[in-house]
């Protein structure tokens, strides 16, 4: 018998030859039979170099997904796709004049072959990047159906713009005031923008999170991210000027108590205030400051506050008192309207500006609390009608009376903006629209699509798209009046990009449509979606808002595209976030190259509980490596007896007990895998079956034995599968992966012995075999008598005698 030597290098391009040749991991969209559909899906990458750890760990979590759905009997669609458009291709074209396309495309190449080393159980046939034109056609085309629907707009607005990317950024992409790519300090300038209107969406998009499975943090952040909130509108005039001045509260309860009025720094009506007035050079030099500072400093409690006075008053119209207007950096123009009536008594902000600057502070809910006192109690000092009331009843009440006296209204207020998709780069998807002298905005007409991204010599912005300085580009003949047109130069955000490719993998080969609604309707919604947590707000809520919009129109008849989400977690290294600076990158293709795939997937699923953060240890992979070639070789050299390969009909001793423990496994897996994703216990039962196999491959014979081996190759399948395919084609001649998943029998689930753990004074002394009807007398002699026990005994007292039936004894000495 030669030696046996685990060898990956030669397993793995075998079965991943076969799996392609064959074409295994298709899916049909015309099914011949009634299996009931899975669409397991993970978060597309973002091609840019290689992949890294976290991609492996993405795609190792989703394909033992798949595996197990296709083998619990459903039909899995399992595709792949790349987020090609963006800017770090840009960048790096900036730089090296590279075209954003070959470096893009090189890196699919790379990831290509990655994935297909690691044997990921991928429908190639659906593949695609955003950034080609087949796909972008309709990017562009649902662009356009947002158009006609009003939800698409162009407007005029306040964008923040990084000065070092000369790009406009969305309010997300601005951290601390800062720009979240390069760090530059983002400034604010005024553009002609493109929208989508996602805020009429809010509250269906708050509502229908109820009805899915994901995270419930995840969720919270959704919900903040929409951050609705209810109240009123109450309308504050300023008389000398004639302006009205509406303001959000969530406290109208609160309206008698307010004592001073404050805008905030941007608010456009702040020079105008002051102008004229011996306010003014104070303000305006209040606002230059202000405006620096980034809004975490801003939003900061424990600051001092600070601010300025305008010398004009509003009238308060619940009580036509006179409050002086400040202008103060601790107002957000982000949120309600920019202006906020100030109830010191009330609202720790406002008590500590009051303080700040000796203004009046007057309660006017509860009798005693110390102020500011932000709860609940009756209304005090206000008006008769509501002098009594509790203040929650009292809000009701206020709101219906401002509405009959024309003061304001019941009102509800979101943090959600409208998503900006205007982008002043080359890298991305153009713009449909037109501009016509004549005609003003005109749609691209849908036969004209795609309207190609043009080839460009300067990639650098330069406060407009590059794309403006294609001028044989740009230069167009309007379709509605044949004159002279010019094309929007600004590209969309990639985040339109990643909204609906989901919907594109269903179809991807229809050049007629995006989709065919019958298709989509074969696998939306996805079953399970899998990515990473820093995705939890931005692409999820855009993903969700484009189904309910797309099905507004009647494209689809999803609300919700993803039932189920998982968020895995990072894989670090020396406890430290991996990064070339460090000097602690893992990366896949040296792992995968040193031990082979299936450990690099097996181990980085074993590591820990996949939504967590872990270590990579390499260690740890060299003992998931010993656990594979342990299993392989085992198979091996049963492959090469010839004794009966079915378990006695009434097993006995060790085969009993082996085979008991491969039941044991199956219902472990089965259930760590079902709707769970606790993928390193389930490894860990693989594990322990295995090492039973060899501790009891003497006694058990080798029909037992080659039952609890082939069992083992199918449970690790999912998360090893060219050797667990290996395994189990050397040990019953058939591929696992047609084969059912296996189901545990409940007769050899039933134990009649459990394994006592016997302390002395609470250290673990020894194990021994005891019947479950065991009374705890019987158990304390089984303890008493186990040899290791026996030794920690000799010569001592014993206490005290601590049982827990069908556990453990524990025997306390002195
Ligand atoms: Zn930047
Ligand atoms: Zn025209």
């Amino acid at each position: 018998m030669s030696e046996r030597r685990y060898d990956p290098k030669q397993i793995e391009p075998k079965w991943q030859r076969l799996w392609e040749r064959e074409r295994t991991w298709e899916v049909s969209d015309e099914p011949d039979d009634d299996r009931p559909k899975s669409y397991v899906l993970e978060m597309l990458p973002y091609p840019s170099g290689e992949p890294h750890i976290g991609h492996l760990k993405v795609y190792s979590v989703g394909d033992a997904v798949a595996h197990f759905h296709r083998r619990t009997g459903r039909r899995v669609l399992h595709p792949m796709g790349y987020d090609a458009f963006g800017l770090p291709a840009e960048n790096h074209a900036i730089k090296t004049g590279v075209h954003p396309r070959e470096s893009t495309e090189a890196s699919i190449r790379s990831f290509q072959e990655q994935f297909r080393q690691w044997g990921i159980s991928i429908d190639w046939t659906r593949e695609f990047g955003t950034h080609e034109p087949r796909y972008y056609r309709w990017t562009q085309w649902i662009f356009l159906a947002l158009y006609e629907r009003g939800l698409a707009y162009r407007k005029e607005a306040a964008v923040n713009w990084c000065p070092q990317d000369a790009t406009v950024l969305a309010n997300e992409q601005v951290v601390d005031g800062r720009c979240e790519r390069c760090g530059a300090e983002v400034q604010a300038r005024q553009l002609e923008q493109w929208f989508f209107r996602i805020t009429d969406y809010a509250d269906r998009l708050l509502d229908d999170l109820d009805q899915i499975d994901w995270p419930e943090h995840v969720k919270t952040m959704q919900r903040n991210w929409i951050g609705r909130s209810e109240g009123a509108e109450v309308v504050f005039r300023c008389e000398e000027l004639g302006i009205d001045y509406p303001v959000f509260t969530t406290r109208p309860d609160t309206l008698f108590g307010a004592t001073f009025f404050v805008m905030a720094p941007e608010h456009p009506d702040v020079p105008r205030l002051a102008a004229g007035t011996e306010h003014e050079a104070s303000a305006r030099e209040y606002v230059n400051h202000a405006l620096s500072e980034s809004s975490e400093e801003r939003g900061d409690t424990e600051k001092v506050k600070t601010g300025v006075g305008l010398g004009r008053t509003v009238t308060n119209p619940v009580n036509g008192e006179q409050l002086p207007m400040f202008v103060a950096d601790y107002v957000l123009m982000e949120y309600g309207t920019g202006a906020i009536m100030a109830v010191p008594a009330h609202d720790t902000r406002d008590h500590d500006f009051a303080r700040a600057f000796d203004l009046p502070i007057r309660r006017v809910i509860g009798s005693d609390e110390q102020l500011p006192y932000t709860g609940d109690g009756p209304v005090t000092d206000s008006h008769p009608d509501f002098d009594g009331l509790g203040n929650r009843d009292a809000i009701e009440q206020i709101n219906a009376w401002l509405d009959r006296q024309g003061k304001g209204h019941a009102s509800i207020n979101y943090r959600l903006r409208d998503w900006l998709i205007s982008r002043q780069r080359y890298w991305g998807c153009p713009i449909p629209i037109l501009y016509c002298d004549s005609c003003g905005t005109v749609p691209v007409p849908e036969e004209q699509l795609p309207v190609v991204l043009p080839d460009v010599r300067d990639y650098a912005p330069k406060g407009r798209s590059p794309l403006a300085a294609a001028e044989d580009w740009v230069a167009v003949a309007c379709p509605a009046c044949g004159a002279p047109a010019r094309r929007e130069t600004d590209t969309m955000d990639t985040f339109v990009d990643s909204s609906w490719y989901f919907l594109r993998y269903c179809d991807a080969l229809n050049e007629q449509a995006a989709w065919d609604p019958a298709v989509l309707r074969q696998w939306m919604p996805v079953d399970q979606y899998i990515g990473g947590i820093e995705h939890a707000i931005l692409h999820l809520m855009y993903a969700r808002f484009f189904c309910k919009a797309l099905s507004d129109i009647g494209l689809l008849d999803v609300q919700e595209p993803f039932s189920a989400l998982f968020t895995q977690g990072m894989i670090t290294r020396d406890g430290a976030k991996m990064s070339k600076s460090k000097g602690n990158v893992v990366s896949p293709a040296a792992i995968v190259d040193r031990y082979g795939a299936d450990t690099a997937r097996c181990y980085i699923l074993f590591i820990g509980p996949p939504d967590q953060d872990a270590d990579w240890s390499d260690s740890g992979a060299e003992g998931v490596h010993r656990f594979l070639a342990r299993l392989w070789r085992l198979a091996a050299e049963m492959a090469e007896q010839t004794q009966p390969a079915e378990p006695s009909a009434e097993p006995s001793g060790a085969a009993l007990e082996l085979l008991r423990k491969a039941h044991w496994a199956i219902e472990k897996v089965t259930s760590d895998m079902s709707g769970r994703f606790a993928f390193n216990t389930a490894i860990a039962a693989v594990m322990e079956l295995l090492n039973d196999c060899y501790r009891l491959r003497e006694q058990a014979g080798a029909g037992a034995l080659r039952f609890a081996t082939a069992t083992a190759a199918s449970l690790v399948f999912p998360f090893a599968p060219h050797c667990g395919a290996e395994a189990y084609e050397l040990l019953t001649g058939a591929r696992v992966w047609e084969e059912a998943w296996p189901v545990a029998d409940p007769a050899l689930l039933e134990r009649d012995t459990f394994e006592l753990v016997c302390q002395v004074n609470g250290k673990l002394r020894d194990r021994v075999q005891a019947p479950t009807a065991a009374t705890p007398e019987e158990l304390k002699a089984l303890a008493r008598a186990a040899p290791n026990v026996r030794a920690h005994l000799d010569g001592r007292q014993v206490v005290k005698e601590v049982v827990v039936p069908g556990k453990l004894v524990n025997i306390v000495v002195r």
